[in-house]
């Protein structure tokens, strides 16, 4: 059988510990099947995303001794893809947009009569002379995904949706995460769509990532079968915790590998430290 994994980085900060692990999990598990690694560069937060950051993760990664093929796929470099992917959702009526600022949603969920959750929220269209004014106005939008349109355009298949994980068979539950945003105005895909497009295209058979993107399989696959897209299997790996406890986060300038280096740490001592 074939084995493709890869690894995903955003480049809006320095990669830590918790880096490390996703890297070399799925480096040492595509190793191990004698498979193929890749390196993606998820930019396309063009607001976040910054050079410096992309060249020190080929630096971090070259010093643990990460090796990945090239040509490296970098996200801000295929937008068409993505809104190519989205355009085949909008035909199809699955997608609709969201006039709403955040205030309003969040307002809405808590006017929600089950008290859901911030990523929870539903809606639906407006009604078209309403859409038409707003957009004669030249009001931002957001395109979400309809859970409501994606169960009926799928039938029972949506609810037979199902995915492999480390603990075996789980039955996707897409409402986890309610309409999610797929794209912005001006802004051509989301994380969720461009990641799960890039999977497919790159062939990615092995997803292993944080456990921190556990819930993002129930939407991942749900979008898979909407754009016919074949589904990898999921593998999570446990979170790097810092000296609060709390998981690490990208501010958590000690444990950036660069601070690790400058302290004179080698690659099997953040090996050591991440088995301990
Ligand atoms: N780009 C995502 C991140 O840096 C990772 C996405 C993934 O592995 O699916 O958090």
């Amino acid at each position: 059988m074939s084995f493709v994994t890869r690894f995903a980085p955003s480049p809006t900060g320095y990669l830590h510990l918790g880096h490390a692990l996703s890297s070399l999990t799925a480096f040492d598990a595509a190793r191990e099947a004698g498979g193929r690694f890749i390196l993606r560069i998820e930019d396309i937060d063009q607001g976040r995303a910054r050079p410096e950051f992309e060249a020190a993760i080929f630096e971090d990664l070259a010093w643990l001794g990460v090796e990945w093929e090239e040509p490296v796929r970098r996200q801000s470099a295929h937008l068409a893809d993505y809104e190519a992917a989205l355009q085949s959702l909008i035909a199809r009526n699955l997608v609709y947009r969201c006039f709403r600022t955040r205030k309003e949603v969040a307002e809405a969920i808590a006017n929600a009569p089950h008290g859901a959750a911030e990523e929870m929220f539903r809606g639906e269209a407006l009604p078209p002379d309403e859409e038409a004014a707003k957009l004669a106005a030249g009001e931002a939008f957001a395109w979400r995904l309809s859970l409501k349109k994606a169960r009926a355009a799928l039938g029972p298949a949506y609810f037979a949706l199902v995915f492999e994980d480390e603990n075996g068979p789980v039955r996707a539950e897409p409402e986890k995460h309610g309409d999610v945003i797929l794209a912005r105005k001006d802004f051509p895909a989301s994380y969720h769509l461009a990641s799960v497009w890039d999977d497919a295209l790159q062939g990615v058979t092995h997803v292993i990532r944080g456990e921190d993107l556990r819930d993002a399989a129930h939407l991942h696959v749900l979008l898979q079968k909407l754009l016919d897209l074949p589904q990898p299997v999921y593998r999570h790996h446990r979170l790097v915790l810092g000296e609060d406890g709390k998981r690490l986060a990208k501010r958590d300038a000690a444990a950036t590998l660069r601070a690790l280096r400058e302290r004179g740490k080698t690659p099997e001592d953040v090996r050591a430290m991440l088995e301990a």
